[in-house]
């Protein structure tokens, strides 16, 4: 039995094995970046029925777990992998995860996705007394999670057990909250103490995601920048006043990227690999980019420009397909990858057709396509509305892709708009079709000048955001909490 704090992170998504975005991405980086900075770390998450094993096997370690939620003689299975170094432990139970994630693209988000993710919580706390010892630190990764951190505030004062846990959540995205009827309320344990506007209500309604905010030890979030807009009215999602009464408690930690990934000098995806020395197989990638997409072959004499993520009103696909006329007007390339709401993937699929050759949209999922995208283009394009921390514009500095981005988030925090402190890209007024296409402007005007071009992409690519910096400030918190860390 290891005498050193446990540290165990509860996440609906993790990479290799889940993902719909950031959430994944972090969860597959951040807690192997602790192991090897020696803190013993572990991660739960459901089982569904669409898990990847990434390779990893996966093995059932108890096949009934008791849960006693929603009633008493109910069990869960509990799986595990060996990720990196890293213990994860699957919670499995046929009726609840034996399905995609969050909701079925035809019908919307499923009807029962607050019992299942009480349970996934319950289950997630009970499975800790299959360990060796408590964990010292339960860290719950957004509203799916949030419901241990409520929990644990009022089972430590009552179970030995957990008497001395102390809790962490951190908000990947504040927008998607977990809100459902009070009658869920009632059914989810939580003691009736819970049930007013400094705990889990919300407008007579429960919100599992204010519930982790009002009750966790420490709440933090993805970036600096974030972490003070979701104090204010235009950013908080209705959840401002309780955040900005946590303030003192809440820390923005920014995202790193994960470079054994992202890289274009090893990038398994790429026809030809680059670096800032030889910028070679950029070229070559654009070329192998326009053929992919069956573009105009002249378009790789001018820019082209890229844009990857989920097609909602955040990342603000609607500013850009807006401005698409006067960018075409303008004589550049644009390519598109992504999915979500089918009223822009129409649109995208209409404007391809008045614009063949130039703009190319590719409706759906499609991670090789991510990567020549990242590699292919000149410009890389993020118009979000609001932007947690935001991670493919990381990935666009170390590939080259000059980001133009609204001046949000975590843009706002990776960067640098102002020539005066070495620029690695452009920066506008987030939700402004107008200042976003100025801004595009701008960014052509300078790609005209090739010197200047080359010093701002060259500086934009040594930019880095290492997960070693991010897990020391999680260590930070830790010790905050007086949980001593290696
Ligand atoms: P969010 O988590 O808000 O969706 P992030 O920028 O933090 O946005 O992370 C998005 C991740 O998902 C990146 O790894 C990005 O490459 C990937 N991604 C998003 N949409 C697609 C798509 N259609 N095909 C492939 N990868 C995608």
């Amino acid at each position: 039995m290891s005498d050193r704090p446990l540290v165990l992170h509860v996440t609906s998504e993790i990479y290799p094995f889940s993902k719909t975005g950031g959430l994944a991405d972090v969860l597959g980086a951040l807690p192997p970046t602790l192991a090897r900075k020696g803190v013993d770390v572990a991660v739960v998450t459901p089982f569904y029925g669409r898990l990847a094993t990434g390779g990893y096997p996966i093995h059932l370690l108890h096949s009934d777990v008791p849960v006693g939620f929603p009633w008493p003689p109910i069990t869960a299975e509990v799986y595990s992998a060996e990720y990196q170094g890293v213990p994860v432990y699957f919670i499995g139970r046929g009726e609840y995860f034996d399905r995609r994630f969050y909701y079925n693209t035809h019908k919307g988000d499923y009807f029962d996705n607050c019992e299942r993710f009480v349970f996934f919580c319950r289950a997630a706390l009970e499975w800790c007394k299959y360990l060796d010892r408590p964990p010292a630190i339960v860290h719950a990764h957004d509203w799916q999670a949030a419901m241990t951190v409520a929990y644990l505030h009022f089972w430590r004062q009552m179970d030995p057990f957990w008497k001395d846990v102390k809790t962490v959540l951190t908000i990947h995205n504040l927008a998607f909250q977990g809100r459902y009827s009070s009658r869920l309320f009632w059914e989810s344990g939580l003691p009736t103490d819970a049930w007013n506007m400094d705990g889990a209500e919300f407008w007579g309604d429960f919100n599992m995601l204010k519930a982790g905010i009002a009750y966790a030890d420490s709440v933090t979030t993805v970036s600096p920048s974030y972490a003070l807009e979701i104090q204010t009215p235009e950013f908080g999602c209705g959840l401002d006043g309780i955040l900005r009464h946590r303030s003192e408690r809440l820390t923005g930690i920014i995202n790193g990227a994960d470079y054994d990934v992202w890289d274009p000098s090893s990038d398994k995806f790429l026809p030809h690999v680059y670096d800032s020395a030889n910028m070679k197989g950029k070229r070559i990638c654009k070329e192998h980019l326009l053929r992919e997409y069956c573009m105009d072959p002249v378009v790789a004499q001018r820019p082209l420009l890229g844009f990857i993520g989920r097609l909602r009103r955040q990342k603000g696909i609607d500013l850009l397909i807006e401005i698409l006329p006067a960018l075409m007007k303008i004589g550049v390339g644009v390519v598109v990858l992504g999915e979500g709401n089918l009223e822009f993937e129409a649109q995208l699929m209409e404007l391809m057709e008045r614009y063949p050759g130039r703009l190319a949209a590719r409706i759906g999922y499609t991670e090789e396509l991510a990567h020549y995208i990242q590699a292919g283009t000149d410009i890389f394009l993020m118009p979000s509305r609001y932007e947690p921390c935001g991670l493919t514009q990381m990935y666009s500095l170390r590939f080259g892709t000059v980001p133009v981005a609204s001046s949000v988030g975590g843009l706002r925090d990776t960067i640098v708009p102002h020539p005066r402190f070495g620029s690695t890209g452009f920066t506008f007024t987030a939700g402004d079709p107008s200042s976003f296409l100025r801004s595009i402007m701008e960014a052509l005007a300078i790609w005209e000048k090739p010197g200047v071009w080359n010093r701002i992409r060259s500086r934009a690519m040594q930019a880095s955001f290492s997960w070693e910096d991010s897990a020391r400030g999680y260590m930070d918190v830790y010790r905050e909490l007086g949980v001593s860390m290696p």
